[in-house]
């Protein structure tokens, strides 16, 4: 690959979300989760629950979740009473042991497109199974478009305890011309209201990338996110995955030999092939990260900034990228189980049946080994820009440097690092492009493995 080809914005995933690669996990593994499952849990392993809520108002053109947007009530409330059984067969599992629920992640999909009353019959039903009162954080996603003042009143009640919304950007074309369903006065109005029903930890999501994106749309949102200011930022940079609506235009365009492919909206003519490159994007990371310190914020991490590290965490992130245990629910959801990775089955009627069948819909699985568990906390734990030594020597009895003396010194190399005694530090170079560097921590055979 040329640099230039590695530098545009191609098809395929960049993130890197887990380890090992998700084209490794198998159905032929689901005994070993199974296994686990039947047995107490490791100690001193905090336990979280995610929630997938598939149902969306619209599918955005870079989205490559498992979202429906053609779902009616009454199919949202058969997802929602499989979701509780799923929630009362973990719960019934010897793997909870004494365990309560240390954090609890709302995601989708859309979870804020169930109306109040859903809500609160879901939440409270969930409850009776798995109690979240005395977690330390309880997440929720929103889009902005679909909440109301009573909706985030019930979220509160309900013990929400930090809403994500998912702003992406503020210009009302880039929004549009990406299949996003909110409006930009619909953020402002989100957002005041959440203030005024009293929730104190508030993120908002943006996109560094979005088709359309210039220099200067980019400056007025990171403006207008500060004016709101929000306990925490998330930028991540556009990718283009297979599966969606922009990547298949674009693979329709080259098949089509054309060079590009315009793309009307109703006030715009753009091809998602003009999608920023990878220096561009890492360009308004950096100026977001650069303005937003000036501001006061913190980095913590490759994509998050936040007001203030003491006040504001993110115990979801920080207990998952640390090796905890989280049951993933719902259809298509991920989760990890005791040294196992697992993933529901993915699709609707196959979700659905196995609940009806009173069985757990896991779909396939990954026993990950002693090694692989410290590359995947040593990687994940690199996007934080910061990994502390000791602590992972600690618990898995490994001398860490020397382990991945190979990378490590190939990182500081590049200019990308720094080694100390002790701890490892992203530069904001290496920041900037984490997860394009991490492959190299991989076991040799993983760093070519498809991702996903
Ligand atoms: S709102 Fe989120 S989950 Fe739904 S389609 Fe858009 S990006 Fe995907």
């Amino acid at each position: 690959m040329t640099t230039d080809t590695q530098e545009k914005t191609g098809l395929g995933n960049y993130f890197v979300a887990n380890y090992p690669p998700f084209s490794l996990w198998k159905p032929a593994y689901l005994p070993d989760a199974r296994a686990v499952l039947d047995s107490p849990p490791r100690p001193d392993t905090p336990l979280g629950l995610y929630l997938h809520i598939p149902f969306c108002r619209k599918r955005c053109k870079f989205c490559y979740f498992r979202v429906y947007t053609d779902k009616n009530a009454r199919e949202v409330e058969l997802y929602s009473e499989a979701l509780v059984k799923e929630v009362a067969l973990y719960a019934k599992t010897r793997f909870l042991g004494e365990r309560g629920l240390h954090y609890v992640y709302f995601g989708g999909g859309t979870p804020s497109y169930l109306s109040a009353s859903q809500l609160r019959e879901l939440m409270t039903r969930l409850q009776h199974h798995l109690p979240w009162d005395g977690a330390a954080e309880v997440t929720f996603e929103c889009e902005p478009g679909t909440l109301q003042k009573h909706k985030l009143e019930t979220l509160r009640e309900l013990g929400v305890t930090r809403l994500s919304l998912g702003i992406e950007n503020f210009d009302p074309k880039i929004l549009e011309f990406n299949g996003r369903a909110h409006l930009e006065e619909e953020i402002y109005r989100a957002f005041g209201w959440a203030r005024e029903v009293g929730f104190e930890q508030i993120n908002i999501d943006l996109i560094a990338g979005m088709v359309g994106e210039t220099w200067d749309n980019w400056r007025a949102c990171v403006r207008k996110t500060l004016t709101l200011q929000p306990e925490s930022v998330t930028i991540y940079q556009m990718e283009l995955p297979y599966n969606t609506v922009f990547s298949k235009e674009i693979r329709d365009t080259d098949a089509a030999g054309r060079t590009s492919l315009p793309l009307q909206s109703t006030t715009l003519t753009l091809a998602p092939s003009e999608v920023a490159d990878w220096p561009t994007k890492r360009a308004w990371v950096n100026y977001a990260f650069d303005t937003m310190l000036a501001a006061g914020y913190e980095i913590s991490s490759a994509y998050t900034l936040v007001k203030n590290k003491a006040r504001t965490r993110f115990v979801y992130r920080d207990a998952l990228w640390r090796g905890a245990d989280m049951f993933g629910t719902g259809v298509a959801s991920f989760g990890h189980v005791g040294g196992v990775h697992v993933q529901n089955l993915d699709r609707w009627e196959d979700y659905l049946a196995a609940l009806d069948r009173d069985e757990l819909p896991l779909g396939r699985a990954l026993p990950v080994s002693a090694d692989q568990l410290l590359i995947r906390e040593v990687v994940l734990l690199l996007k934080t820009g910061r990994l502390e030594l000791s602590p992972l020597q600690r618990k898995f009895g490994v001398d860490v440097r020397q382990r991945f003396a190979e990378p490590l010194a190939q990182l500081q190399e590049g200019g990308n690092l720094i080694l100390h005694d002790d701890r490892v530090e992203l530069t904001r170079q290496g920041l900037l492009q984490v997860d394009r560097l991490l492959p190299v921590f991989f076991e040799p055979q993983h760093r070519v493995s498809r991702y996903t």
